[in-house]
């Protein structure tokens, strides 16, 4: 048995009804005890202590929705993201610097742009591209992950050619002559990132050690995550060889999350024959499915009801009919699936409700199944707590539908700073209703907190502020009515984010026989004034029990 008691701490349980706690007491990994000291030491006269000297510890905090796999490759990418490179010239500099140390057969890639931020307040060409790295192939992802541009090497390999009609799902930039500029939107530019992925997993790794350079990969952007406090995430766009890479890091003992992956909808047929589906450890689980129903807000791709004010103008892309949507849910239900539906738009939106809405009023058997009661009230006929990804336009018909649905919502606070300015550019009538978490907490929905990232950084606190604070980064207040507390905008990274994973009885607040996640902060982000929030030190991650993230040592040889 091993006993740790931490005490001289500001602990923020998060539970409810909780009164105040300045020690706690981990046994074996999950918490024994929360409340004062003279309690806890008496629960445990042998345990070691350790004195946190008035520091705060908050539950581990949880991202419902972010690109883990994608975070630790990005992270050897040259980093295009403004403000640190201004314009097309720095973003070249960036790649030709990133040709020097990109090994042969490698593509140079940059990313993290958003062409309304910089200078030229356009996306660069292929042609710009040749410039910075003309013999060899070259990609720069936009920071919303719809978008990339090609330079001409990139383009052939791709199999991209002048005079090629769009794919499905998905469109070409092309220049005044109608070739293509280098610029490729949404489907062609998903299969890409995914191909390129899975080729420098591949080279990276020797032959046969694949799975060990993406373990590589997760370790790396696991590393990153538990400096921002994060103890749990939703990996939102699980695949069979990233699926492979997250199950030898955790078979190694090296992941420093525990790891809830949506499946993407099309490798579900590969996870039920592979017998793959539910959870595999205490950190690894696969009990979601992913759908994208529309495109992003900030590549101006979401599908919505009128058109866009700003390129590339149109009204976004639909990636399935209501009726196909609809159905794919039924079958994913069917299977014991929960079903977390990307859309942005509000015309993506209604249709996923409509799906949502078929497929529970006809399919009491999911709330039959897990013991629900029979006559529960609305809203809690969702047993499996079907979820939307991010919810920009929901606005307040679709949000009470939502509601009346029992639909978990998971959203990214984050955004407003980084991506505001650009989403009023793009609505500039219903900017106040994006992201409109306290009407949508109001309705009674829960809503989850996260990240995206890489679209932006997964640091929580950047969230956290951001659902308190709704400022872009020109000082805008975006929607001021949707302003959230501290302790709301806390509960969307703790108590909220587990229940839409199903793990409310495990993580996200600190109460006995939960397990012992758990961040050290050196300011209580609920007395902080909000501004500074993204400021406050992690002083330590964690994990069960086990530090996974330490800036000083508070937990001498651990
Ligand atoms: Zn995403």
């Amino acid at each position: 048995m091993v006993e740790l008691i931490i005490e001289d701490a500001v602990i923020v349980t998060m539970a409810a009804g909780a009164g105040p706690a300045d020690a706690m007491l981990i046994r074996d990994g999950r918490i024994a005890a929360v409340g004062h000291a003279e309690t806890v030491r008496a629960a445990a006269p042998r345990a070691e202590v350790v004195r946190l000297g008035g520091a705060t510890v908050i539950p581990g905090l949880i991202d419902a929705h972010c690109h883990v796999a994608d975070i630790g490759y990005l992270a050897a990418a040259a980093d295009c993201g403004q403000p640190s490179a201004p314009d097309i010239a720095a973003i070249q500099a960036r790649l030709k610097q990133a040709a020097e140390r990109t090994p042969d057969g490698t593509w140079v890639t940059g990313a993290g742009y958003a062409e309304y931020k910089l200078r030229e307040g356009r996306h660069p060409t292929r042609t710009e591209l040749d410039e910075a790295v003309p013999n060899r192939p070259a990609v720069l992802y936009h920071t919303s992950l719809h978008v990339c541009v090609l330079n001409t090497a990139a383009l052939q390999e791709a199999g991209f050619a002048d005079g090629q009609p769009d794919p499905p799902g998905g469109a070409f930039g092309r220049d005044s002559e109608g070739r293509l500029d280098g610029v490729v939107y949404e489907a062609p530019m998903f299969a890409l990132f995914e191909a390129r992925i899975r080729h420098d997993i591949a080279q990276a790794g020797a032959a046969g050690a694949a799975s060990a350079a993406g373990a590589t990969i997760i370790e790396t952007a696991g590393e990153r995550l538990a400096g921002f406090g994060l103890t749990s995430a939703c990996d939102a766009d699980m695949r069979r060889d990233t699926f492979a890479a997250f199950a030898e890091a955790d078979a190694a003992g090296r992941l420093r999350q525990r790891i809830y992956g949506l499946v993407v909808h099309d490798q579900v047929d590969w996870l039920l024959g592979a017998g793959l589906q539910g959870r595999h450890s205490g950190q690894l689980a696969t009990e979601a499915v992913k759908i994208w129903a529309d495109g992003g807000m900030s590549s101006r791709t979401a599908a919505i009801g009128g058109t866009y004010p700003v390129p590339p103008y149109g009204s976004g892309i639909l990636y399935f009919e209501r009726d196909e949507l609809t159905e794919m849910v039924r079958d994913f239900d069917a299977h014991g699936f929960q079903v977390c539906i990307h859309a942005q738009g509000d015309r993506a939106i209604e249709i996923v409700l409509d799906a949502y809405a078929a497929v529970l009023s006809s399919g009491l058997s999911a709330g039959l199944s897990s013991g629900l009661p029979s006559g529960v009230a609305a809203g809690a006929g969702n047993s499996r707590r079907h979820r939307i990804e991010h919810g920009g336009a929901m606005y307040p018909p679709l949000a009470a539908r939502a509601a009346a649905l029992g639909i978990v919502v998971a959203s990214q606070p984050g955004f407003l700073s980084s991506l505001g300015d650009g989403f009023l550019a793009a609505f500039p009538e219903t900017g106040d209703e994006l992201y409109s978490f306290a009407s949508w907490q109001r309705a009674g929905i829960t809503v989850a907190g996260s990240s995206d990232a890489p679209v932006i950084t997964a640091d929580p606190r950047i969230g956290i502020r951001d659902a308190i604070l709704r400022r872009t980064g020109d000082g805008r207040v975006l929607g001021p009515a949707e302003r959230l507390a501290a302790r709301d905008a806390l509960a969307l990274y703790t108590t909220q984010a587990a229940y839409a994973c199903h793990r409310e009885n495990e993580i996200g607040s600190l109460e006995p026989d939960k397990l012992a996640d758990f961040v050290v902060l050196d300011q209580n982000p609920l007395e902080t004034d909000a501004a500074l929030i993204s400021d406050i030190g992690v002083l330590a991650t964690v994990l069960g029990g086990t530090p996974v993230y330490q800036s000083g040592s508070i937990f001498p040889g651990r």
